[in-house]
């Protein structure tokens, strides 16, 4: 029997609309994790009031709420050309700033330090957010800080950012320690036994073989997709992408057009290279004002991109093939990416790509995996509550 194809669109956009509802219902009652949203800059830089619904930006915490990304990652993210104490200022600046925006608000965001307070806040409705710090060169070589960042909430660390420090290589940085060094080591033993998630996007792939050698517990790659489909040093390959697994780790998939497509890969080389290249040589204030402009010039106005919502799901798809589905999970780097891909171009969009996971074939257990509950896992085992 012949059906029409005029019969077949009818079913086919049926069936797709029931995957958005079903996305839909989902997204009303997951606790989702972004492991990694740079949100706090455009605090920091531009004052954004993230209590309202604004037009720009891609973060804020109405359309949290509404997307059901309960439980996001705020990083503390200090570019590093801020070395020394100078890093340790400019993290206090972005604490502070998270400060600002939890006694704000308090009836909509409270930091969350552990799994179980994850329940608690947003089981009272609030979002639970957990703080990282992005780059070890942000607790300048000295374990004390690192204490104390603890001690302020932070529950995470990517051991390097663009450029090598004095005890990790990056990978977006000639090597000059061959991994980590032993206070490198020192630093990952210590974060285990403080109970912060080591994070292990930025760094080169020896310090990532590394890290695995020394943590006792599981780490994650808060925001870097594959290299199997964009071949990029941020990206991960297939074999760290297993050794992550065995170690019982999550890769969250980075939305970043260069990090999903071959096609966008090069825009971003070149933008990385920049970044990497920048070295004002000030301090004080001039050095923050320097930051400000950067932020705003970098990552503010979204430049035309070729990748789409499809691609991510091809990358969720590669590490569910290789590692399994409790190993991904969503890492966007919203508010710090230059480029957003077609259809994920806020978070408010993240239903979509639900539905087009339910569409490929995964079942609701798989999709509350990846979008927080994988990432939740590490929380309460690296925590211990
Ligand atoms: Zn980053």
């Amino acid at each position: 029997m012949r059906i029409p194809a005029a019969m077949l669109l009818l079913f086919a956009t049926a069936f797709a609309q029931d995957k958005t509802t079903r996305a839909r219902a989902i997204h009303a009652t997951i606790v989702g994790v972004d492991s990694h949203l740079d949100t706090l800059q455009r605090v920091l830089t531009q004052n954004a009031e993230l209590g309202k619904h604004v037009p720009y930006g891609h973060v804020d915490l109405p359309r949290l709420k509404a997307a059901g990304m309960r439980a996001p990652f705020f990083a503390l993210w200090v570019p590093t050309y801020f070395k020394g104490a100078e890093a340790v200022r400019r993290t206090l600046q972005l604490r502070d700033a998270m400060q600002r925006v939890l006694d704000a608000y308090p009836n909509d965001i409270e930091l969350a330090t552990n799994a179980g307070e994850v329940e608690r806040i947003t089981r009272a409705a609030k979002i639970a957010v957990v703080l990282t710090v992005e780059g070890g060169h942000q607790i300048a070589d000295d374990l004390a800080v690192l204490h104390m960042y603890h001690k302020l909430g932070v529950r995470s660390m990517t051991l390097t950012h663009f450029r090598n420090n004095n005890w990790a290589d990056s990978s977006t940085d000639k090597p000059v320690h061959d991994g980590l060094t032993g206070f490198g080591r020192e630093v990952v033993r210590e974060m285990n036994r403080l109970g912060m998630i080591v994070d292990i996007s930025h760094v080169s792939d020896k310090t990532f073989y590394d890290t695995l050698q020394v943590t006792t517990k599981p780490v994650i790659a808060s925001h870097s997709s594959c290299r199997a489909f964009s071949d990029v040093p941020r990206n991960m390959s297939d074999d760290m992408i297993r050794a992550l697994g065995r170690n019982g780790g999550v890769i969250g998939i980075n939305f970043g057009p260069g990090f999903l497509n071959q096609a966008d890969a090069d825009t971003f080389k070149k933008r990385i290279g920049n970044a990497v290249a920048k070295d004002p040589g000030l301090s004080g204030h001039a050095l923050d004002e320097y930051a400000a402009k950067d932020y705003i010039r970098d990552y503010t106005e979204m430049i035309p991109a070729k990748a789409t919502l499809e691609d991510v799901v091809r990358h969720i798809d590669h590490v569910v093939q290789l590692a399994g589905v409790d190993h991904v999970g969503i890492g966007s780097d919203f508010d710090g990416i230059g480029a957003v891909p077609a259809g994920l171009e806020d978070i408010s969009k993240m239903p979509r790509l639900t539905a087009a996971l339910l569409q490929r074939g995964y079942s609701e257990g798989d999709v509350r995996k990846i979008l927080g509950g994988n990432f939740l896992r590490v929380l309460r085992l690296v925590t211990g509550r």
